[in-house]
Order: structure tokens, then sequence, then C-alpha cells
């Protein structure tokens, strides 16, 4: 599943080509791709603008001229590929052996047409992914529960430290929590941990001042570097043109298990913690 840095990368793509464009057609091929009646979805988006595209964890969403907002998650396999009227592509997600310039294809399940002729395909392979129409209330009420931003400046050392005090929990386990942090998975939780030399499992609340604080400024570090990079494509990530990110260079210990530690030389090892894999330093991270 594409992580913050990921869809952050798609947000940042597609900002020039859509905002301000007219939605003049949408097709749905696929109606278990939306989450609202048809006929409600239709009527709110065709002939809106919109005004801007925006991401909280791992949601993205479009804020529309009416008031309302088209909300979509990427899950597994899910593709938002714009193309102009002339052919080139911009967008990304997952890739798919099929060669992503035949659009649609099978799998491009909703597709929306501006007004310069250009489209956005919602591409989903395995169909886990969703759109869904809502109004500035339910907005507000889906992302009510989802923690921090983990890039937001208000997320301080201290008030991250204040939230770690009240949490049992395995650190890396924690930091995927959607409602304690934001848009972070398996990838930028393991990184965070050994570049604060934290052991993966070690309880929240065991962590001192000076470690929260450092875990916090790699967690930030990682996440920064990770969009510059346009993400990691650990996982078949790719642009609309195919091409991978360059993360996957960068990591230090995700996909790394066995090789050599890069600061000590022993052996990467690995184990599972609720229902992932962690690859982590025996000798780093204490
Ligand atoms: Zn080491």
């Amino acid at each position: 599943m594409p992580e913050l840095p990921e869809v952050e990368t798609i947000k940042l793509d597609l900002y020039k080509l859509i905002v301000n464009r007219k939605i003049v057609a949408v097709e749905v091929s696929l109606l278990k791709q939306i989450k609202n009646p048809l006929k409600y979805f239709l009527k709110n988006i065709v002939g809106v603008k919109i005004k801007q595209i925006k991401r909280r964890a791992k949601n993205l969403f479009l804020e529309l001229d009416n008031g309302y907002f088209l909300v979509f998650h990427l899950k597994m396999t899910g593709q938002l590929i714009y193309r102009s009227k002339k052919g080139w592509l911009a967008g990304g997600g997952h890739s798919i052996r099929q060669d992503l310039k035949k659009l649609p294809n099978k799998y491009s399940h909703v597709i929306f047409t501006f007004e310069n002729g250009a489209r956005l395909f919602f591409n989903d392979m395995r169909q886990f992914g969703w759109v869904k129409l809502v109004d500035k209330k339910e907005l507000e009420q889906m992302f009510k529960k989802i923690g921090p931003e983990p890039l937001d400046k208000g997320l301080t050392a201290d008030k991250f430290m204040a939230l770690l005090v009240k949490k049992k929990t395995a650190i890396k386990s924690l930091l995927m929590e959607q409602d304690f942090v934001a848009g972070v998975g398996n990838i930028y939780a393991s990184e965070a941990c050994f570049c604060a030399g934290i052991a993966p499992i070690r309880q929240a609340n065991s962590l001192s001042p000076s470690e929260a604080k450092k875990l916090l400024l790699c967690l930030k570090k990682i996440l920064r570097l990770a969009i510059e990079k346009k993400g990691t494509s650990v996982v078949d990530y790719v642009d609309a043109f195919g091409e991978r990110g360059q993360m996957s260079r960068f990591l230090k210990v995700y996909g790394r298990v066995s090789q050599p530690c890069l600061k000590c030389g022993i052996p990467l090892k690995i184990m599972r913690q609720a229902q992932r894999t962690t690859v982590f330093c025996s000798h780093c991270q204490k």
C-alpha cells in the first residue's frame, strides 16, 4: 500500500494539472468502487470545478467548488492517472503489467473528463480502492479519528512525547496505527526506528524524551527525503510514466534482511510484529 510519501507524490504531480479544471463527464464502469449512490455521485460532480487537491494520511481528496469533496483511497493496487488531450501522462500508483498507455484499460473503473479534453483514470486491479463524494461535515467525520500529520510543524517533540507516554504498544507497530500518526506504514516505521537506534519492540511509553525527540526527527527526515525521491517502489509503485520512485535506494533496513547493517556491519534480523515483518539491527537498535 502506498504510504504518505507515495500519496503526496501523486498529489504534487496532479496539482498543476487538475486544479481549476472543470469536470464535464464521469464514466463509472464498476459501481463498487464508488461509495455513493451513482445518481448522487454524478449529479454533484459533473459540471463542477476542482478548487484544490489535498492529502490527509493516505487519502487524496479534491475540493470541489460546490462545497463537496471527492475522496480517493488507492489501497493496494489503485492508480490515479491523468492523460492530456495530446496523450502524455501524469499521476501514478500501483504498477500493473498492462501497458499503462492503453487507457482506458480493463482496470479503469471510474473516468473523469475535463473541459480541456484531458481525462483522469481511477484504475484498480484488485478493486479494494474507492472514491467517495462527501460534504464538509462528512469529510471532518471521516478524518476525525486520524492522528496528526507527521510533517505538520504542530507535531513537536513535546507533543509526540505526550502521545507516547499513554501507549504500551510496541513502538514500531504504534507508528503504523493511523489514529496515532497519519500515513506511516511498514517501510517508514521500520526506517524511523533504525534511524533513531530504537528497538522496534520497545514499549512506546518506555522511550525517554531524548529518544522520542530523535525518533520524531528521524521520521520527519525520512518522509521528507521519500517525497523528494518520489516515494519507494518496493511494491511495484510507479508514476504514470512507469518510472519507479527512487527512495528504495535510500532505505537502510526495509527489504534488507540478512544483509549487513549499514552502521555496524552485522546481518540485519527479521521478526513478525502485529502481522507485519520488521527488519532491524539487534546491535544498533536498543
Ligand atoms: Zn547495526
